[in-house]
């Protein structure tokens, strides 16, 4: 899994940002389609965060569900995984519009 290199990238940008503030709060924002795992990333979280500003930083974890719009029909619909074809019309022209997130979208410090 890539979950490792993921809290990295997460750990440095909230650091960037705290300048040296203690790092209390972390919002993350990750979309179904991501395969990401919060419990991995949290477990990946409490050892890298060790002796950083962000030690004890609650990661919050906002889940993005999966659209995509069909260009054929004109349809938007949930969906589970990519590659499929659209449910109403058999199309395979299918966009993804929402489940490829992955962002921090917030960082609370003391
Ligand atoms: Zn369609």
């Amino acid at each position: 899994m890539h979950e490792l290199s993921i809290t990295q990238a997460i750990l440095d940008i909230a650091l960037n940002h705290a300048g040296g503030a203690k790092i209390t709060d972390i919002h993350l924002v990750i979309g179904d389609l991501t395969s990401l795992v919060d419990e991995c990333i949290q477990f990946y979280w409490d050892i890298i965060s060790e002796n950083t500003n962000a030690v004890g930083a609650i990661l919050h974890f906002k889940r993005i569900p999966a659209q995509a719009k069909c260009e054929a029909c004109e349809r938007e619909y949930a969906i589970k995984e990519e590659g499929l074809l659209c449910p109403y019309c058999h199309s395979h022209r299918v966009v993804i519009i929402t489940g490829k997130e992955f962002f921090v979208e917030s960082i609370t410090v003391e």
